[in-house]
């Protein structure tokens, strides 16, 4: 590792079975290093780290997430200096679930580990991976700030009538049932990245923002502050996503349940079985479109579903703004597909909203324009970086 790495913040996302990390330059946005250390507790464990000189892999079991952040560790040191010793001004932790207590990045101490974990119960998955990544990472660099930045936090803002859900009110307050919503880091990001696209105030505009990935997302911005989110009480409500089903009926569960599934198998099923996978046994988008393309019926069905999800909320958040000055893609599917982005946004001239076929078929890296310039409403493709925006924000908290 070379000296200019002075001033940099090593990003930590530590999920349920994976751990990503990144070494970046929050003024200019170089990722100085990065890495991804996979299928943890699983006999083929796999890492991967990029750094500025090559890449470096290790296959083996990686037992648990700190044996895997060990090695890391051990790799990074074995191709250049100990983190330790690399000027890091700040380690980012991206969270998945702040509650109700946690809604601005916050400066991580022991008490803060406590409140995390005791947020379990509502994100099982991810809150104990999230914790174990933070201590490792504060017994690795004792003497940096830890700053943490959750994924809820920009939904905190959400209207009541955006974020309750029409049940009994005393059982929502005893179990803290509320919609929290999330991606909300990227959510952010994009569409400060839009405003300053268009050379405008996110103050000024009226945004909706399309997160498409894996795991999927929209949401309804109004002036810079979140009004309404597809994502609810977990990230299992909303949009159409990979494996998860987004929005069901929730008397289909209790008739599962009914009818003998445990709970687990419906949990299993809902968010790793449904979705894309569930539909067309497929849940990576490319390995969907061959499919479409070599006329498989349930992959057709699939991608319909998919879109028709989409325009719903779509539909729903030109309601609830009074109209939108710009609607923005992003997330690996938002970013790189082409027939998404044309069909859901298809036939809505009436709106004001006209997508332009050659720039919608330009690759970029870059946030770019698709609409026509007869489009009032300006349509954009921008690529999400979480990873810069929890830099930025570690950086902006600790004041360096
Ligand atoms: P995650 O939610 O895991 O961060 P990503 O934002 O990386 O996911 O998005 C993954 C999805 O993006 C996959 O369905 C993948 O097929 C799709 N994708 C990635 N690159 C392309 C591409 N060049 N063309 C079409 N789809 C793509």
């Amino acid at each position: 590792m070379s000296d200019d790495t002075a001033g940099s913040v090593l990003v930590l996302n530590s999920g349920s079975s994976s751990i990503k990390f990144q070494l970046i330059q929050p003024d200019t946005g170089e990722s100085i290093a990065s890495g991804l250390i996979e299928r943890i507790g699983e006999p083929d464990g796999h890492i991967v780290y990029r750094h500025r000189t090559g890449v470096e892999e290790r296959h083996g079991v990686i037992a648990d997430h700190r044996a895997g952040l060990k090695t890391v560790l051990e790799v990074v040191a074995e191709v250049g200096r100990p983190l330790g010793e690399a000027g890091i001004v700040a380690v980012g932790h991206r969270l998945v679930h702040g509650g109700k207590v946690f809604y601005e990045p916050t400066i991580i101490d022991d008490d803060v580990v406590r409140a995390i974990s005791d947020l379990s119960s509502l994100a099982p998955l991810h809150n104990p991976a999230n914790v174990i990544g933070i201590e490792v990472a504060r017994e690795v660099l004792p003497d940096v700030p830890h700053v943490g930045v959750f994924d809820t936090a920009f939904f905190h803002t959400l209207p009541a009538a955006a974020s309750t859900y029409a049940i009994d009110r005393s059982i929502a307050q005893q179990y803290d049932i509320r919609r929290y919503g999330f991606h909300g880091t990227s959510h952010q990001y994009v569409s400060s990245c839009a405003a300053q696209f268009l050379g405008r105030d996110t103050s000024e505009l009226d945004q909706i923002v399309l997160h498409l990935g894996n795991g999927a997302s929209a949401s309804a911005i109004h002036g810079g502050r979140a009004v309404d989110t597809s994502m609810g009480f977990t990230p299992l409500e909303g949009l159409v996503m990979g494996t998860r089903s987004g929005d069901i009926d929730p008397g289909v569960l209790l008739h599962l349940y009914r009818q003998g599934l445990t709970v687990d198998r419906i949990d299993d099923l809902l968010n790793r079985q449904s979705g894309l996978r569930g539909l067309s046994g497929v849940n990576d988008f490319r390995s969907l479109r061959t499919l479409v393309g070599e006329g498989n019926a349930d992959a057709a069905l699939a991608y319909d579903v998919y879109v028709h999800r989409l325009r719903k909320y779509i539909g729903a958040y030109l309601v609830e703004l009074g109209g939108a000055d710009v609607i923005t893609f992003t997330g690996g599917v938002g970013e790189n597909n082409v027939d998404v982005r044309r069909d859901s946004l298809a036939g809505l001239e009436r709106l004001g909203i006209i997508v332009d076929d050659t720039r919608n078929s330009s690759e970029s890296r870059s946030p770019r324009r698709i609409s026509s310039d007869d489009s009032e409403v300006k349509i954009l493709v921008v690529p999400t970086n979480e990873e810069l925006a929890i830099a930025r924000a570690a950086v902006d908290l600790v004041g360096s």
